[in-house]
């Protein structure tokens, strides 16, 4: 069996898989189907290599198989489709192809049939062929025939089965929520579909099925999953897709650790089928304050050292004006022991880059010498005591390169996150083949929005708060999420079950109790009517995928993926729609382009 595949009903076209026959089948006769992969015209004889799903076969035709047939082959092209029967054959020794697992065999063609003919392919179907992403995606069908994305699918196909099969087993309904619907703030835009029926509004394409799930555990059913598509209008950053697929679980009279437990059981067995090795559960909590300090994320890569530490009692009250002023102000100065190691002049000037590009102004570094003092721009101003006691902190040796970073916390974390994974990349600290995970737990409930002058929520608003909820500020939520490799797999909370609290929230958030009412009354309700405590997580499958497979890019484990303009080559969408739809819509185009005809 090749891929799960059991072995094919006999027809016409096929009675065996390539990737099924082996030495085992010697002997034997064989009908087999699918494309011509390679051909090559040798001494009198033609070999085709024959290829479907699961691998392929070698062909060989004689010109003993007839004139008909040995006529035919001649004719084959690459990609053309055809089925062919024969004797399955050992090869003799020194045709052995130990690279293919029926390298040893090949098929002596009896019969040929010729299915479809191929125009020549806009590219070979091989993985050693550079292709554009453009062309990849606009001949998808082709692209798919390529190992490394059929590969990637299978590994797809067979890591959402698992989920189902664990989350089934254990009680959970698989429950469809609507697409066509109303705006849920994960925080951001909606895509939006005008409604023919009621000309002037529309509908909001789901950012995740949040609400649902929360009515659903109003409704009683207990514990619900869903493999579901979820849409956000964002700027597409590099590996973002407008529409992406979330594993969604939500359940029942259940408190963090309940959630957590079922997660790490479900999990385990997710990545043991997706070839992740990772730790054995339960894995560690890190508490957000912690990460942030530590790593300057809350998604932290724990693949490799170089922390985050905190100098700003040791380096405080010296001659740097520049630190001094950060630390009067409530700021920190943080720094990173990035160990012996060498880092070019003009490597030093590009950490200021990086420093800007993630917010900050500027990076101070230091050299440690032979007898403990630093070689540094700022080391006369901060004086041999100084320097020393931060050594002390950063556990510094001679050789080692210290780089500093003084500013409000909030510019610091992202900043000394960032210089910590370039340093990672630069001085190739990730261990190939290993993996990190954890738990960042205890986030605080909102962030303050100083350029709008409110406040958000650091998950989404039906997310459970601890504390005093007159100071949103200080309140932390019941939220968490599953980091593998510095990459947020997944998050979700326990969620909010009381009306009250619910509307205390969205007070905080700006939200008026008018707006509330529009925007959430059917949740607000819903929770009137007796709600149990639950909570839940959402997973993106498509993130899943590529870290099990090793793939950089969501869009090498999406079957029809978007670019990264959020364009589909494939159908050319977006595109234009004619005036008549446009007013049965009760909509005007006012863009320039004109519209399509029809
Ligand atoms: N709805 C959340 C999200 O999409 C996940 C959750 O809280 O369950 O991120």
């Amino acid at each position: 069996m090749s891929q799960g595949l059991p072995a094919p009903r006999a027809n016409a076209y096929r009675d065996a898989w390539n990737g099924d026959l082996n030495a085992d089948a010697a002997g034997t006769e064989h009908r087999v189907a699918g494309w011509v992969h390679r051909r090559r015209d040798h001494g009198g004889l033609i070999f085709i290599d024959l290829r479907d799903r699961t691998g392929l076969l070698q062909l060989v035709i004689d010109p003993d198989a007839g004139a008909d047939i040995f006529t035919a082959a001649e004719k084959l092209r690459s990609e053309h489709v055809i089925s062919v029967s024969g004797v399955v054959e050992k090869r003799g020794a020194e045709h052995v192809n130990p690279n293919l697992p029926t390298g040893e065999i090949e098929l002596r063609v009896t019969s040929l049939d010729l299915l479809a003919e191929a125009d020549t392919p806009p590219f070979p179907v091989d993985e050693d062929t550079k292709v554009s992403e453009e062309n990849r995606l606009k001949y998808r069908a082709v692209d798919l025939r390529r190992s490394g994305l059929r590969d990637a699918l299978i590994l797809r196909s067979q890591i959402t089965h698992a989920m189902r099969e664990d989350l089934s087993a254990q009680g959970y309904l698989e429950v469809e929520t609507p697409v066509l619907t109303r705006s849920t703030p994960e925080g951001a835009r909606d895509f939006l579909v005008p409604s023919r029926f009621s000309p002037g509004n529309f509908y909001a394409l789901p950012q995740s099925p949040q609400l649902f799930k929360q009515l659903l555990m109003v409704g009683g059913l207990e514990r619900y999953y869903q493999i579901a598509r979820c849409f956000r209008d964002e700027d597409l950053r590099a590996d973002r897709q407008p529409e992406f697929t979330q594993l969604d679980i939500e359940m029942s009279f259940v408190t963090e650790d309940d959630v957590i437990a079922e997660i790490e059981r479900l999990m385990t067995k997710v990545f043991e089928v997706g070839g992740l090795d990772v730790a054995p559960a339960p894995w560690p909590r890190l508490n957000y304050d912690e990460s942030m300090l530590r790593f300057g994320n809350d998604r932290p890569d724990l693949r490799f050292g170089l922390e985050i530490k905190d100098v700003s009692d040791a380096l405080s009250g010296s001659e740097f004006k520049v630190f001094e002023s950060v630390l009067a102000s409530g700021g920190v100065v943080r720094a990173i022991n990035a160990g012996q190691r060498e880092f070019p002049r003009k490597e030093l000037d590009n950490l200021n880059e990086i420093a800007k590009r993630h917010g900050g102004k500027a990076v101070a570094w230091a050299f440690v010498q032979e007898d403990g003092t630093w070689r540094s721009p700022i080391a006369k101003f901060l004086g041999e005591e100084k320097t020393a006691a931060a050594n002390v902190v950063l556990e510094a040796s001679p050789g080692d390169l210290l780089v500093f970073v003084g500013d409000q916390a909030k510019v610091a974390a992202p900043v000394l996150s960032a210089l910590r994974l370039h340093f990672a990349e630069y001085f190739d600290l990730i261990p190939e083949g290993q993996h990190s995970i954890t738990w960042v737990v205890d986030f605080p409930m909102f962030e303050h929005n100083d350029d709008e002058g409110r406040w958000d929520a650091i998950h989404h608003p039906f997310t459970a708060p601890t504390g005093d909820l007159s100071d949103p500020g200080s309140l932390r939520s019941r939220a968490y999420d599953l980091v593998v490799d510095g990459t947020e797999l997944g998050g979700g909370s326990i969620r909010i079950h009381d009306p009250a609290v619910q509307s205390r929230v969205f007070e905080i958030l700006g939200i008026s109790p008018e707006e509330a009412d529009d925007r959430f009354g059917f949740l607000l309700d819903a929770l009137r009517f007796g709600a149990p405590p639950h909570g839940g997580i959402a997973f993106g499958i498509d993130r899943i995928v590529a870290t099990c497979a090793g793939r950089d890019s969501i869009r090498d484990v999406i079957a029809f993926p978007k670019t990264a303009t959020g364009a589909d080559p494939l159908t050319g969408a977006p595109d234009p729609v004619g005036e008549r739809q446009l007013k049965e819509l009760g909509l005007r185009n006012l863009v320039a382009a004109p519209p399509a005809a029809g």
